[in-house]
């Protein structure tokens, strides 16, 4: 599949929710990806792409971001806190804001340089144990301590349990960021964008249905 496709596919999908085209931003997630594939996808044009760990992006995107003008960088895994200030420094979007702990530090960093990126707070949907992310009923408590902080928060994220129906987590957290009055929502991924974009996801997070499938070998 390439770039091109997906964002057909992207803006077939904002159509038929009734979406205005270019609604959604499409992350492409380009974790453990090999260097060519990344570099094709920014010769297409693309500049908006996501990683999972703060040490792999730190060793790829300042080179590439020397030669391709304009990347913006999400970061889509999880933040532990002593990398929180390089992080900082890395990325424009932090998509993994999933505990208090978390929260306090990025806010002390913000106060001491003056900036911070805009947040997504995860939320665990699926309540899973391994997974990272509030519990969906602590979000709102979670995102009313997270801005009385001054934090940011521009929207909710989550990473729906694989062997259920992700419309359901996608439903799920909208309602959420609805009573919170939240507008961003990132949710969606090769998968099930299509379905995530339906139920009003502002950004996917799309990996191996652009780059092909990762090999961790
Ligand atoms: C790897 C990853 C993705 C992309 O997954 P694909 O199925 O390859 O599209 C999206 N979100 C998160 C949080 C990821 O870690």
């Amino acid at each position: 599949m390439s770039l091109t496709e997906i964002r057909d596919r992207i803006a077939r999908a904002e159509r038929a929710a009734d979406r205005p085209e270019g609604d959604t931003t499409l992350i492409a997630v380009s974790k453990v990806q090999p260097l060519e594939r990344v570099e094709a996808v920014l010769e297409a044009g693309h500049r908006v792409f996501g990683e999972n760990r703060v040490q792999e992006a730190q060793g790829k995107w300042p080179a590439l971001r020397e030669r391709f003008e304009g990347v913006k960088l999400h970061l889509i895994g999880p933040l532990q806190t002593n990398k929180a200030r390089v992080a900082l420094e890395l990325f424009d979007v932090i998509h993994s804001l999933d505990r208090p702990k978390l929260a306090t530090t990025l806010a002390r960093l913000a106060q001491e340089t003056g900036a911070c990126p805009p947040l997504f707070i995860q939320v665990n949907t699926g309540e899973e144990e391994q997974k990272a992310g509030v519990l969906p009923v602590e979000a709102d408590t979670f995102i009313r301590d997270a801005r009385a902080m001054d934090l940011p928060v521009v929207g909710l994220m989550c990473i729906p349990p694989v062997e259920e129906e992700p419309a359901l987590h996608f439903a799920l957290l909208a309602k959420i960021a609805e009573r919170n009055g939240i507008d961003g929502l990132s949710m969606g991924m090769s998968g099930d964008f299509e379905r995530a974009i339906a139920l009003g996801a502002t950004h996917v997070r799309v990996g191996s249905a652009i780059f092909g499938a990762r090999d961790y070998g």
